[in-house]
């Protein structure tokens, strides 16, 4: 039996282990999908335990996307440039670092949202760990225009001027100023975690319908609940919207085929997923 873990702390409400598990079932693979809740202090102990000829990777979750880095072996392109890594494979002992958020993101942006952001305005409101995904993977698909708002200004400034190094039309604004920004934007995107279920912002929006623009896509990275306040606030205002959970089932997914070199069921995936929330 193989194994794969996911790597947090805390891991309470990870859906992760259960469509995960689920795939791997239905392919007859005899992987299985384990939780490793590691406290900050025993960060340190996670290379022994991957590193294991048993353990084939992992996907990594708050808070380490970015502590774990100096651990590994070495991380592909975009996964350097985004500085945070969400997957880890063990190539013989040598742990190598991933970031499919940044296309599982995109994936579920064309597939689900049927919106191609090449040459759009967007908005993007964060500026943490999947922020920096999303920025750096609307960068390479040559977005017109992003402007990243977040609570912390100077977090939005240091990803603005990361990403400026690639793509030129990027901007930082302040929470104050979010409504110049937003009037006239073809994509919305949340990365925060206003609306999230179990977190301090459960039922919150950052958005109320009056300042949402009718023609934009509100995409939530949200994904439980399906449905957030932000989205019911966009459909109200006559936008449309896109949830968090195709994201994390293709960011999932291509984790699934980086470690085991088979293609990912996502539809079983899509499945568990939506019981697990
Ligand atoms: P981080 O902790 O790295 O970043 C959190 C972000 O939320 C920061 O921009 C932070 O702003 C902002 N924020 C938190 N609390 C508040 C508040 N009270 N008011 C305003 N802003 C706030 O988390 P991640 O980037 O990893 O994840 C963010 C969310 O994205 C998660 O909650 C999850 O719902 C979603 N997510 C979805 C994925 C998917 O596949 N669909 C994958 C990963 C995440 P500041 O910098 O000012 O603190």
């Amino acid at each position: 039996m193989k194994r794969v873990g996911i790597v947090g702390y805390p891991l309470g409400h990870s859906i992760s282990p259960s469509f995960q598990q689920a795939a791997f079932d239905y392919l007859g693979l005899e992987i299985q999908y384990e939780t490793w809740e590691i406290a900050p202090d025993w960060l340190y102990t996670v290379k022994e335990r991957l590193c294991g000829a048993d353990v084939l990777g992992a996907n990594v979750t708050v808070p380490y996307k970015e502590a774990i880095l100096p651990l590994l072996d070495g991380v592909e392109e975009i996964c350097g440039r985004i500085g945070a890594v969400n997957t880890i494979v063990n190539r013989n002992g040598k742990l190598i670092g991933y970031n499919t958020d940044a296309d599982g993101f995109i994936r579920a942006l064309k597939e689900n949202g049927n919106f191609d952001p090449l040459g759009e305005k967007v908005v993007v409101l964060g500026a943490g760990g999947v922020a920096r995904a999303v920025v750096f993977a609307l960068a390479r698909e040559k977005a017109g225009s992003i402007a990243i708002v977040n609570r912390n200004y100077e977090r939005a400034r240091i990803l603005a001027d990361d990403v400026k190094r690639f793509y030129v039309d990027i901007t930082a604004t302040t929470w104050e100023k979010m409504s110049s920004v937003i009037s006239d934007c073809d994509l919305f995107i949340n990365c925060t975690s206003f609306g999230m279920k179990h977190s301090e912002l459960e039922g919150q929006s950052p958005l109320n319908a009056r300042s949402i623009p009718k023609r934009a896509l509100v995409y939530d990275l949200v994904y439980n609940p399906q449905e957030t306040q932000l989205m019911l606030n966009a459909k109200r205002a006559g936008a449309r919207t896109l949830g968090g959970l195709p994201m994390l089932v293709f960011q999932g997914a291509i984790a699934f085929e980086i470690w085991t070199g088979k293609q990912a069921p996502v539809d079983v995936m899509i499945n568990a997923a939506k019981n697990a929330v």
